[in-house]
């Protein structure tokens, strides 16, 4: 398929939106047999290579396997698991049946299982054997449940064995369709400023995944892709497995958690071209006392989910020899705004930017409380111009007419993204914060994200968390809650450097009055600082 700019997003749209799509068709059946879909590594470092042919074969099976427990279109059926060829099976044996994707990350405890799989229609939950006992009745986990248990190891009492139903005889059933608007997958945001919300995922949506593959990531055909996001939210999911697929294209699947020395050598070993992962990754490389092998082959990094902070951008120049480019998105939208690494699109990259919108998107800052549209360099609320942007999915939460409404203007022209952000003359845009988070201090709109970025310029930062406090005079004052480096000295001295460099780096009024040094942050299970708890602090 060409990856023509201008003619590619009606292709995607006229491929997935349509009355007849089937998921299972498009993701898999599709492609050539014996393509291989990916290269699925293991902790040390053997290899070995899955192919569309075989997927195809075993979710066959596995479907026809699913409906014999009753799972039929429309059903929700969720994966407690790894990464995994298994998981893709499943997801593909999912979407065979018409049905539900629901992902729950692995590293969730029973409540937030809980939360996700109750009164909402799950039929089965697919989980790991490690994992299996978070589903044993307890004060958090309901011990009435309407959904089976399948696990991927040795089934005991009413469980069912996943080899089991693999083993299945029914033939399999043909490809549902479900149609650009069917639901393909419910996920849940990532609950960095509140309770999460459930995003059903149209079918539809599957365009713009398939549309940042090639123009956001630029995953080519001779590339060693590795996206390194867990597919329990939405970065990973979305575009280390069903963005893949999509394209046909083959990438690595690492089966083992994160930790940095395992990183650098699935990098080398396997000749990894394009890297994807959300900031904390890189942060960790950076931090970790681990050589970094001489030999990699990365020509493109990419980013999102959270603030680049410009220190990342700077190590990786040097280190990976190439940038790590800042990528934007949400669960509800996928990725939206870029500095996309297809060549036809952005040719600078302006540094702490996160792009421009990509083809198919809107995007523009409105002044705040209005639907005006903000002056070049205004600090406003970032929106999608929804009959502007075909390839946005997302039409409202699951179950929550109010939280749906806040973000829609009346006349649903705009989506509120709840982010706030400034666009220069070329288009690019600066994230400043969540609406959430931005600091009135004295009159002034302080966004916590550019602080940070001052702040861990810095060599004895690790990590920075800006949030304001109430204060009798001006409002609200900037602290900073500051994680230092192993090894660094943190006294009276640092606080007067650190207040001193945002002073110089950033604007004189925007430092920090009070800065406390901590062990670390308050993040969410996928990794993000949660600054709403810093601020009940
Ligand atoms: P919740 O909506 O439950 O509070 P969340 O917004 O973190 O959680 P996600 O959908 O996973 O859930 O994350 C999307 C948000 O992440 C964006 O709205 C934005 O605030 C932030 N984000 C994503 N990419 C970037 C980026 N490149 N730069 C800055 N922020 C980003
Ligand atoms: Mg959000």
């Amino acid at each position: 398929m060409s990856t023509n700019v201008d003619t590619l997003v009606d292709e995607l749209l006229k491929q997935y939106d349509r009355p007849d799509a089937a998921a299972a068709e498009l993701l898999c059946r599709r492609h050539p047999r014996d393509a291989v879909a990916f290269t699925v590594v293991d902790a040390d470092l053997s290899s070995r290579d899955v192919t569309y042919g075989e997927l195809d074969e075993a979710s066959g099976r596995f479907a026809a396997g699913l409906a014999g427990l009753g799972v039929g279109t429309g059903d929700r059926v969720a994966t407690l698991m790894s990464k995994s060829v298994e998981l893709v099976t499943a997801l593909l044996g999912i979407w065979r049946l018409g049905a539900v994707h629901v992902p729950l990350f692995t590293a969730f405890a029973p409540g937030a299982i809980a939360l996700r799989v109750t009164g909402n229609g799950t039929k089965v939950v697919i989980a790991d054997p490690d994992q299996r006992p978070k589903l044993e009745p307890g004060p958090d986990m309901p011990a009435e449940r309407e959904w089976r248990i399948v696990v991927t190891g040795e089934p005991s009492g009413s469980d069912v064995g996943f080899a089991d139903l693999l083993a299945s005889d029914a033939p399999a059933p043909d490809p549902v369709a479900v149609g650009g608007g069917g639901t393909l997958i419910e996920l849940f945001t990532s609950g960095t400023t509140g309770a999460p919300k459930g995003v059903p995922m149209p079918l539809r949506g599957l365009a713009g995944m398939h549309a940042y593959q090639e123009f956001g990531l630029y995953h080519t055909d001779d590339d060693v892709f590795w996206n390194a996001a867990d597919p329990g939210w939405a970065y990973g999911l979305y575009y280390a497995i069903v963005g893949p697929l999509a394209t046909g294209r083959r990438s690595l699947l690492l089966r083992a958690g994160f930790s940095p020395a395992l990183t650098w050598q699935v990098l080398s070993r396997f000749g990894v071209t394009n890297f994807a992962a959300g900031p904390t990754v890189y942060r960790a490389l950076r931090n970790a006392d681990v050589p970094v092998p001489g030999d990699l082959t990365l020509r493109r990094c990419s980013s999102a989910g959270e603030p680049l902070t410009p220190d990342v951008v700077t190590w990786a120049q040097e280190v990976l020899g190439v940038p790590v480019r800042d990528h934007y998105g949400q669960t509800e939208t996928g990725m939206v705004i870029a500095n996309a690494w297809h060549p036809d699109l952005v040719a600078d990259i302006k540094p702490g930017s996160m792009g421009r919108p990509l083809p198919g998107w809107r995007v523009e800052v409105l002044r705040a409380d209005s639907e005006e549209i903000a002056p070049v360099g205004e600090q406003g609320r970032v929106a999608v111009d929804v009959p502007a942007s075909p390839l946005m999915p997302f039409t409202g939460y699951r179950n929550a007419p109010e939280r749906t409404a806040e973000r829609f203007s009346a006349d649903r022209r705009w989506y509120f993204t709840g982010d706030v952000a400034t666009k220069d003359a070329d288009g690019y845009l600066t994230f400043a914060s969540r609406d959430d988070d931005v600091i009135l201090m004295a009159g002034y709109r302080i966004g916590p994200s550019e602080v940070e970025s001052a702040l861990t310029q810095h060599p004895a930062v690790a990590e920075a968390a800006v949030v304001g406090e109430p204060d009798e005079l001006r409002g609200e004052v900037v602290v900073a809650h500051v994680v230092p480096r192993p090894g660094t000295h943190t006294g009276d001295e640092l606080v007067a450097e650190l207040q001193q460099l945002v002073k110089t780096r950033l604007a004189a009024h925007a430092y920090p009055r009070r800065i406390y040094v901590v062990d670390q942050l308050p993040k969410t299970p996928s990794g993000k600082i949660q600054r709403f708890l810093l601020r009940k602090r």
